[in-house]
C-alpha cells in the first residue's frame, strides 16, 4: 500500500532525529556496532566481490555451546539446509553435533565431512524409496515419516530402522511458518506407529516442527503435550515409544526483538517437565537459524537508486542481491533482515529495497518500512545483518546470469 507524502515525512523525521543520540537503537538501519568486528576486518581487508556471504565459525561454535548449556538433555542434530557450508558441518562434527538431513546429497555431505551415520538423521518425510534405501546401506538407521505411504516404503527400503512420526502442530507465531506440509493428526501417527512395529520397524518416537523463527514461547507446551498424549495412547498398546524431536524454530535476530536462548529452553524444559513428569524420553533438537542465522553477514553493492516520479518521496535502491540469489525469505516480506550501510551516519530516507534481475517479484521490501541514508550513492555497499541461515542455500545457480552467492567461512 502506497504511504502518503506526510506519513513519509513523519516517519523519516524520528528516524533521523533517533540517528543523532549515542544511545538511541535505529530500528531500520542497523548500528554499525552490531556488525562483527571479525566479519567486518575481513570484508575490510579483503574487499571481496559482492554479493558474498561471510560466515563467522566461532560464532556458530558459540551458539552450539550455549544450546549445548541451555539444554544439556537434548542431542543436537543441525538442520544442514541452514546453511550447508561444508566448513561449517566440518566444524560441527568435530564439536560433536548430529546431522538432521534431508536428502542423499546432504548425506553424501556430512559423511564426506567425518559424520558417522550413527549421527545422521533421515528427517524429510518425502522421500524417494532408492534415497531410504541408499541412507540405509551407508548405515543411517534413524528415519522420519508422516504417511501411511513412505512407512510402506520404510519398511522395504530400511528394515529394522527406528522411525519417528512427524505430527501436525499450527505454526502460530512462527515468522517462517512450515504449514500444513508436514505431519499428520496425532491420531493417524498412532496408527502408523502401531502399524511400524507390525512392519518390523522400530517406533521410536514423535517428532514436530513449530515453524521457524517462532517468536511464540508456548508454542512448545502445546506440541510438547501432544507429543506426551501419544506416548500416552501407545503405550496402551503396548508400544514405548522413547524420543521426542522438537525440531527447529529457535530464532536470529532480525529486527524484532526476541526473547533469548535461555527462555526458549527455558520454554521446552519446562514444557518437558509438565507433560512428561519424571519419565522424561530422550529429547532431539534440530536447530537450523538459531546456530548459524546471527553468525553471518551479506555484503552488497547498490547499484541504482531512482525514484518513481517527481512527487515521491521514496527511493527504490537496488542492490545486486535480491530474491534470487540468497533473499529468499524476503518472499512476502516475511523476514525482515537489519540492514546497515557503514560509511554513511547522515539522517535516513524511506526506501523500496529491490534486487537486480529482470523479474517483478525480485522486489525485497515495499510495505516494510525501511530507511536508509539520504547520502546513500551507486556503488556504496550495503550489509545486510544475521543472514548466515537460509540465504547461501536458497541462492539460484545463476538466474539472469548472476552468480549463485559465494559464501566465506572464516
Ligand atoms: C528446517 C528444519 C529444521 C530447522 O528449523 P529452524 O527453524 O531453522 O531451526 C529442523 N527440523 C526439520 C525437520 C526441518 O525441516
Amino acid at each position: 500500500m502506497a504511504k502518503t507524502r506526510s506519513n513519509v515525512a513523519l516517519a523519516v523525521r524520528p528516524a533521523a532525529r533517533r540517528a543523532a543520540g549515542p544511545e538511541t537503537v535505529r530500528v531500520d538501519c542497523a548500528n554499525d556496532r552490531d556488525v562483527n568486528p571479525k566479519i567486518a576486518r575481513f570484508l575490510a581487508e579483503k574487499q571481496p566481490e559482492t554479493p558474498c556471504l561471510v560466515v563467522d565459525l566461532e560464532a556458530v561454535a558459540q551458539s552450539y555451546a550455549m544450546l549445548r548449556e541451555h539444554l544439556p538433555l537434548a542431542r543436537i542434530f543441525y538442520a544442514v539446509k541452514a546453511n550447508p557450508a561444508p566448513e561449517i558441518v566440518a566444524m560441527l562434527c568435530g564439536l560433536g553435533s548430529n546431522f538432521d538431513v534431508a536428502s542423499r546429497g546432504e548425506i553424501e555431505l556430512c559423511l564426506g565431512e567425518g559424520a558417522t551415520p550413527d549421527r545422521l538423521s533421515f528427517g524429510n518425510t518425502i522421500k524417494k524409496e532408492r534415497d531410504i534405501a541408499f541412507a540405509y546401506e551407508k548405515g543411517i538407521r534413524l528415519f522420519a515419516f508422516d504417511s501411511a505411504a513412505e512407512l510402506d516404503k520404510l519398511s522395504r527400503a530400511a528394515p529394522g530402522a527406528r522411525v519417528f512420526c512427524r505430527i501436525l502442530v499450527d505454526c502460530d507465531g512462527a515468522e517462517w511458518p512450515l504449514s500444513r506440509k508436514f505431519g499428520c493428526s496425532p491420531e493417524m501417527a498412532v496408527d502408523l506407529l502401531r502399524q511400524a512395529r507390525s512392519f518390523g520397524l522400530d517406533p521410536y518416537g514423535v517428532s514436530f516442527h513449530v515453524g521457524s523463527q517462532q517468536t511464540d514461547l508456548d508454542q512448545w507446551d502445546n506440541a510438547i503435550g501432544r507429543a506426551a498424549r501419544m506416548f500416552s495412547l501407545l503405550a496402551e498398546a503396548d508400544i514405548a515409544l522413547r524420543m521426542v524431536n522438537i525440531g527447529g524454530g529457535f530464532p536470529a535476530r532480525y529486527r524484532s526483538a526476541v526473547p533469548g536462548i535461555a527462555r526458549y529452553a527455558a520454554a521446552v524444559t519446562n514444557a518437558m517437565t509438565k507433560h512428561f513428569g519424571n519419565y522424561l524420553p530422550e529429547i532431539i533438537i534440530e536447530p537450523g537459524r538459531s546456530l548459524v542465522g546471527d553468525a553471518g553477514i551479506i555484503q552488497s553493492e547498490v547499484v541504482l537508486i531512482a525514484k518513481k516520479g517527481y512527487d515521491e518521496e521514496k527511493r527504490w535502491v537496488y542492490l545486486d542481491i535480491g530474491k534470487f540469489h540468497g533473499l529468499a525469505e524476503t518472499m512476502d516480506e516475511s523476514i525482515k533482515y537489519r540492514i546497515t550501510a557503514p560509511g554513511s551516519a547522515g539522517p535516513l530516507g524511506p526506501t523500496v529495497l529491490a534486487g537486480p534481475t529482470c523479474d517483478s517479484a525480485d522486489i525485497l521490501y515495499e510495505k516494510t518500512e525501511y530507511h536508509l541514508p539520504l547520502d546513500l550513492k551507486v556503488g556504496d555497499k550495503v550489509e545486510i545483518l544475521a543472514t548466515g541461515a537460509y540465504t547461501s542455500s536458497y541462492s539460484s545457480v545463476g538466474f539472469n546470469g548472476f552468480a549463485p552467492l559465494k559464501t566465506y567461512c572464516i
